[in-house]
């Protein structure tokens, strides 16, 4: 099996398009085309995960953060980056990013984090907007179907849990091919008129190059008649963070034991009046300060992130609780979703996990 089929099984649960826009997910290097010898999933790519894929005889790592996320001016072994990639490609190592298209999934990381504190009704916090575009195309009646076929297999026409989703009606199109045209109906200097199909369907607008080729691709016509509309729609399954309800009112304190717990956390931060009682929770890993006035806006008792700076702390007034409890402790654990993803759907390679990964601050 090669790894381009692993990273597709993986793409199709956390689409690329789903990343923000500043990300970098996805393949960071290597040569997906090779047969996969292994997997190691690891939190942030290190020298420690390359040294243990190495060892495990393991050619595909994917780790949470991009390696290469800012610009990268030059690739040589004297700094962290440069030698991670430089031992990455001497080895046949495909390293691989799934950031942000997993912190805003459906089951990803902001979803687990709710599932985690025992959370009901989980909603996504900030739903994406504008993620979508829509295609609308006319071909002659009767030539639609293989355009239709090649743009669903591009990745138009996906909404949710369908696929192979379009809206088709009947018309009556017009043309005058010029001189200079080689026209697949028609003739020079006559006006057509030929019974067409309009066809709409949408596609994320990541992929609107693709689609415009494939298009050109398979439409019989020297010159297809096509729009692309943007939409406004929000997509309320993807997006940044999660909201939703604990299945009881409980007292502040006593939800700071079942964080401390269920996160794994020595101590945290907060501000806001913690002599309260607690039923609506929000939540966003890693930094999610810029979602304070939203969580508050949506109603949340209590916001739990991490990175969160000082005058950020009583951006509403102490009148919800903002919980700071570190950037890796509200993330370590998306490690779990992608390893629990390769282990249910491939038996034949091993899937093994960086141990040992920690959030690097020493408490002294
Ligand atoms: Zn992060």
């Amino acid at each position: 099996m090669k790894i381009k089929e692993v990273i597709s099984h993986l793409e199709r649960k956390f689409p690329l398009y789903w990343q923000e826009e500043y990300d970098n997910c996805g393949v960071q290097c290597g040569d997906k085309e090779q047969e996969i010898t292994g997997a190691l999933v690891c939190f942030n790519f290190s020298e420690k995960a390359i040294e243990e894929a190495i060892a495990n005889n393991t050619n595909l790592i994917i780790s949470h953060h991009p390696l290469i996320f800012k610009g990268l001016q030059k690739i040589e072994p004297t700094f962290p980056t440069g030698r991670m990639i430089f031992k990455a490609i001497q080895h046949k190592l495909v390293l691989y990013s799934m950031h942000t298209n997993i912190d805003n999934g459906i089951e990803g990381g902001n979803w687990l984090f709710a599932k985690k504190l025992g959370l009901k009704e989980i909603k996504v916090l900030a739903p994406k907007e504008a993620l979508f575009r829509k295609l609308v195309f006319y071909a002659p009646n009767g030539e639609e179907v293989p355009i239709i076929d090649a743009l669903f297999a591009a990745g138009c026409g996906a909404i949710g849990n369908y696929i192979n989703c379009s809206f088709r009606t009947e018309g009556k199109g017009t043309f005058q091919p010029l001189t200079s045209a080689n026209p697949f109906i028609g003739q020079a200097d006559v006006t057509e008129m030929v019974d067409e199909v309009r066809v709409e369907m949408i596609f994320p607008k990541a992929i609107q190059q693709k689609v415009i080729k494939t298009l050109y691709c398979h439409h019989p016509y020297e010159e297809p008649a096509f729009d692309i509309f943007a939409l406004e729609n929000s997509i309320s399954q993807i997006g940044l963070g999660s909201i939703g309800i604990l299945p009881q009112p409980m007292r502040a304190e006593d939800f700071f034991s079942v964080m401390k717990q269920e996160l794994n956390l020595q101590y945290f931060r907060v501000s806001g009046k913690i002599d309260r009682t607690i039923q609506k929770v929000a939540v966003c890993g890693g930094s999610g300060s810029s979602f304070i006035r939203m969580a508050f806006a949506a109603g949340a008792d209590i916001f739990i992130t991490g990175d969160v700076k000082y005058h950020d702390f009583f951006s509403v007034d102490n009148q919800m609780i903002i919980a700071d409890i570190g950037h890796f402790e509200g993330e370590s654990f998306i490690k779990e979703i992608i390893y629990n993803e390769l282990k249910e759907n491939f038996s034949n390679f091993a899937t093994i996990i960086l141990e040992g990964e920690k959030s690097g601050i020493i408490l002294v």
